[in-house]
């Protein structure tokens, strides 16, 4: 069962999009480092269709996308909640997942998301805006993830 512990609206976690980043906890990954370490408990309110209806009916018309922050513990879970975000919005609102696993999940449709970022958080490669990092930033077009990364890396 997923369960979040908080969200908030961001401009930076999906380039070009205003984002409903939603911080789900239970996190397995237990990066070294890690940001925020209180979302390794499995703590928080429950996140299912009519959370998050609750979560749309208040924020939909604002965002373009919704973000689901982890979910590792439960990866089926997380795409068919996107499902449903395409499915109930005829796909006006996209949506992402940050997940901390090195490749997507084998019986995870893809076509569930439009932006999936990839790869645990190692400290001395650093996030994302780092040039030496491990983590990936996809955009999925037509079931193809295409790499977007140095979308985040500022030019130096
Ligand atoms: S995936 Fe994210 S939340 Fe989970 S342990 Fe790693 S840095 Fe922390």
């Amino acid at each position: 069962m997923l369960r979040y512990v908080n969200y908030d609206v961001v401009f930076q976690e999906i380039p070009g999009e205003i984002t409903l980043a939603i911080n789900l906890s239970n996190c397995p990954n237990r990066c070294k480092g890690c940001h925020s370490p209180y979302l390794m408990e499995n703590v928080g309110m429950i996140l299912n269709r009519n959370s998050l209806d609750e979560l749309l009916d208040k924020y939909g018309g604002a965002i373009t996308c919704v973000c689901f922050m982890g979910g590792d513990a439960s990866p089926k879970e997380v795409e068919e909640l996107a499902g449903y975000v395409h499915d109930k919005t005829g796909r006006r609102l996209k949506t992402g997942w940050y997940s901390g696993k090195p490749a997507l999940s084998q019986d995870c449709l893809i076509e569930h998301f439009d932006y999936i970022k990839l790869g645990p958080y190692i400290e001395h490669l650093g996030g994302l805006d780092s040039v030496t990092t491990n983590q990936r930033f996809y955009r999925v077009y037509n079931r193809a993830m295409i790499d977007v990364t140095e979308g985040f890396q500022k030019k130096k």
